[in-house]
C-alpha cells in the first residue's frame, strides 16, 4: 500500500485530528511544519496538486517591497526585509540576492502622486523620481543595518548607467541600484516544508487532490479527487489556507464570507539570448507608462517578465490571454526599446491569482499585500473554529506560519516547543553557500561518488545538500548495477537522469505528469517540456506509479493542455 493509501485508510480508523489545514501552498505547508515541530499533529489538503495555486505562479522575489512603502506599510515592509534576510540563509539553496536596477526618468517626479497615496488617497501612483525611490531605498538599508546580507543602494548618473546598460531607455536622468532576493525552485521548497513536517512528526500528514465536500455532524467530509472515495475527519480547528479560493473553501464548509479580493498576474519567460545579455546578472524594475511596476529579470538562462495585476472574480478560471502577453511586450519596449522579442523566443507563460483581502479600491497596486487571519468561532452544528489566512506574499511564508501556529496553539493549550527563525529548511541544511564552498563541496562529492563535477553542480542546483544522499545512492547503484538512483542520463533532458525522475516520482507525492513538470522541477517553466520530452518523463514515472501505456498518453495530452500557449 503507497503513502496515500495508508493515510485515508489512517484517516478513515481515525477520524479526529486536532488540526485540519486546507490548501497546499506556501502558507499550508509552512504551517504544517509549524505545527509539526511543535508536536501538533495536523492533516492537509490540497483540492489539486500541492502548490498549484500562486505559490508556484508568483515573481519569484524574495523582496521588501519597496513600493508598499508609498501605502504607509512599513510594519509589511519591515517584516518582509527580515523574512527575506532570513531565506537567504535557511533557503540558501534557492534563494540568493538578487541586483536590481530601476531606471528614473525624473528627480522629482511622483513626489507629489506619492505623498497623496501615502496620505490615503485611493489613486494611481505616477512615474517616481530619483527622490522618493532614494527616500525608499534609503529606508531599506536602514532596516537591515544590523543584520547585513546585501549590499546597500547606490544612485548612478545618465552617462555612467547608459555605459553600464545601452539598451535601456536614453531618457532616464539615472538608475538606482538596490538588492533584493529571488527563489529558483519555489515549488521544490514548499515540498520540503512538508517532508520536513513530516520527518519532525510522524503525525504530520499531507493528501493532495484531496477536497472538502461539506460537514457531516461535526466530521469534515473529505473527497479523494482521483477515486471518488470520502473520509470523514474530526478536527479540532480548521485552517482555510486555500489562498485566493479562501471564500470557496469557506463555502464548502458551509461558511458564507467575503474576505477576498483576488487579482490574476501573468509572466512571460522568454529564450532571448540578447535580452540575457544586457541585463547581465541583474533585474530591471521598471514604470510603465500607466503606473504598473514591471520587472524582468534573468532565470536560470531564460527571462522572466511580467507581471499583470487584473480583478478576476473565479481563481480557477485564470489563464493568461494573449492582450496579457501583448501588454508584457509593450512595456519591455518602453524600458529596453531596442530589445526585439519575437513571439517564437516565448517558450512558456504563467498566470497566477494574488490572495488579495478585500478592498473597494479600484487601483489593484494599492491593495495591501498585507496578511491577517479571519476566525469564526465553533457554533451548535460546527465544533470547531475556522481560520481563514487572508492575503500575504511569498516572502512573509514563515512569519504568517507562525503566527497561525501561535493562534491555534493557544486554543489546543499547548505551549510553543521551538522556533523557526533560524531553521534551515530542506537540503537548505548544511548548504554550501558562495562560489568557494560551493566549488569544495562538488569536488568533494564528485571524488567520493564518481560522478562527474557538472553533474554534481546540477543537483546542488537542484536540491541543496541533499544532492550528496542521491549522489550517494547513484554511486551505490554503479557499483552493484542496481539501486535506486540509475544515471543514465534521459535522451530528451539529459542533464536529468533516469534514476533522478524515478525518486521524484517515487517520493515526492507526484499523481499528474503535470506534478513533475510543474511543480517538482522547473522543467515547464523553462520551455523544456516538449511532447518528446513529457513521452520520456511519463514512461520513466509511469513504471514507478504503475501507469499503463493508455495513461502515459493520457498523461502527456493533460500536461500539453495545462502548458498551452494564449492564441
Ligand atoms: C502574479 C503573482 C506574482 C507574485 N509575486 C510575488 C513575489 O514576487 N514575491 C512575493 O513575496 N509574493 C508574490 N506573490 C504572492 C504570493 O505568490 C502569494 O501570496 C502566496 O503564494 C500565497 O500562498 P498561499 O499558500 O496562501 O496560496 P496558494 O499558493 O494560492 O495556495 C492555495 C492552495 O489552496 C488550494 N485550494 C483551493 N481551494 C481548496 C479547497 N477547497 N480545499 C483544499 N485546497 C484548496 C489550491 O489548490 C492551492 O494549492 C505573487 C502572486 C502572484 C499571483
Amino acid at each position: 500500500m503507497n503513502y496515500r493509501e495508508e493515510t485515508l485508510r489512517h484517516y478513515a480508523a481515525n477520524p479526529d485530528v486536532p488540526v485540519l489545514i486546507l490548501g497546499g501552498g506556501v502558507n499550508g505547508t509552512a504551517l504544517l511544519r509549524e505545527l509539526a515541530l511543535q508536536g501538533v499533529n495536523a492533516l492537509l489538503v490540497d483540492k489539486a496538486d500541492f502548490v498549484a495555486g500562486a505559490s508556484s505562479k508568483s515573481s519569484r522575489m524574495i523582496h521588501g517591497g519597496l513600493r508598499y512603502l508609498e501605502n504607509r506599510e512599513f510594519a509589511l515592509v519591515t517584516e518582509s526585509i527580515l523574512e527575506r534576510n532570513r531565506l537567504l540563509t535557511n533557503a540558501a539553496h534557492y534563494v540568493a540576492p538578487l541586483k536590481t536596477a530601476i531606471p528614473l526618468t525624473s528627480w522629482f517626479g511622483g513626489l507629489l502622486r506619492s505623498m497623496l497615496i501615502f496620505a490615503g488617497f485611493k489613486i494611481r501612483p505616477g512615474e517616481r523620481g530619483v527622490v522618493p525611490v532614494k527616500f525608499g531605498l534609503w529606508f531599506y538599508d536602514f532596516v537591515t543595518r544590523k543584520n547585513r546580507k546585501t549590499p546597500t543602494h547606490f544612485i548612478t548618473g545618465k552617462a555612467e548607467a547608459l555605459r553600464k546598460m545601452p539598451a535601456m531607455r536614453p531618457d532616464i536622468v539615472a538608475t538606482a541600484t538596490y538588492w533584493d532576493a529571488w527563489i529558483t525552485e519555489a515549488e521544490r521548497l514548499c515540498i520540503e516544508l512538508i517532508q520536513d513536517a513530516r520527518c519532525a512528526n510522524a503525525g504530520s500528514n499531507a493528501l493532495n487532490y484531496v477536497r472538502p465536500r461539506g460537514l457531516d455532524g461535526p466530521a469534515v467530509v473529505l473527497e479523494d479527487q482521483l477515486t471518488g472515495q470520502t473520509v470523514s475527519v474530526r478536527p479540532q480547528v480548521v485552517v482555510n489556507a486555500a489562498g485566493a479560493w479562501v471564500d470557496l473553501a469557506n463555502r464548502d464548509l458551509g461558511l458564507d464570507t467575503d474576505y477576498m479580493g483576488p487579482t490574476k498576474g501573468s509572466h512571460l519567460v522568454v529564450d532571448n539570448p540578447e535580452l540575457c545579455r544586457t541585463l547581465d546578472g541583474q533585474m530591471v524594475y521598471y514604470q510603465h507608462a500607466d503606473g504598473r511596476v514591471c520587472i524582468v529579470f534573468p532565470f536560470m538562462g531564460k527571462v522572466i517578465m511580467g507581471s499583470t495585476d487584473i480583478r478576476i472574480a473565479d481563481p480557477d478560471t485564470a489563464r493568461c490571454d494573449e492582450p496579457e502577453v501583448q501588454y508584457m511586450l509593450d512595456t519591455l519596449r518602453g524600458v529596453l526599446p531596442n530589445v526585439e522579442i519575437r513571439r517564437d523566443q516565448i517558450v512558456h507563460v504563467f498566470c497566477g491569482v494574488r490572495p488579495l483581502q478585500a478592498s473597494g479600491s479600484k487601483v489593484t497596486a494599492v491593495v495591501s499585500r498585507g496578511h491577517s487571519i479571519q476566525t469564526i468561532e465553533p457554533d451548535e452544528r460546527r465544533p470547531f473554529a475556522v481560520m481563514s489566512l487572508v492575503g500575504g506574499k511569498w516572502t512573509t511564508f514563515r512569519a504568517m506560519a507562525e503566527q497561525s501556529a501561535d493562534a491555534i496553539l493557544a486554543r489546543l493549550a499547548q505551549p510553543r516547543k521551538c522556533r523557526t527563525d533560524d531553521m534551515p529548511i530542506g537540503g537548505g541544511h548544511d548548504c554550501p553557500v558562495g562560489d568557494q564552498q560551493r566549488k569544495q563541496f562538488i569536488a568533494r562529492v564528485a571524488g567520493q561518488t564518481g560522478l562527474s563535477e557538472t553533474r554534481v553542480a546540477d543537483l546542488l542546483t537542484r536540491y541543496g545538500s541533499r544532492s550528496e544522499t542521491y549522489a550517494r545512492q547513484a554511486a551505490a547503484h554503479a557499483a552493484a548495477a542496481s539501486g535506486a538512483a540509475d544515471e543514465t542520463p534521459m535522451k530528451n533532458l539529459p542533464d536529468y537522469s533516469v534514476g533522478e525522475i524515478r525518486r521524484i516520482a517515487a517520493e515526492e507525492y507526484v499523481q499528474h505528469l503535470d506534478d513533475l513538470v510543474c511543480r517538482r522541477s522547473i522543467i515547464a517553466l523553462l520551455g523544456r517540456a516538449t511532447e518528446p520530452a513529457l513521452t520520456e518523463l511519463a514512461a520513466i514515472a509511469g513504471a514507478v506509479l504503475g501507469w499503463d501505456s493508455a495513461r502515459q498518453v493520457a498523461e502527456v495530452a493533460r500536461a500539453l493542455a495545462e502548458l498551452r500557449m494564449p492564441s
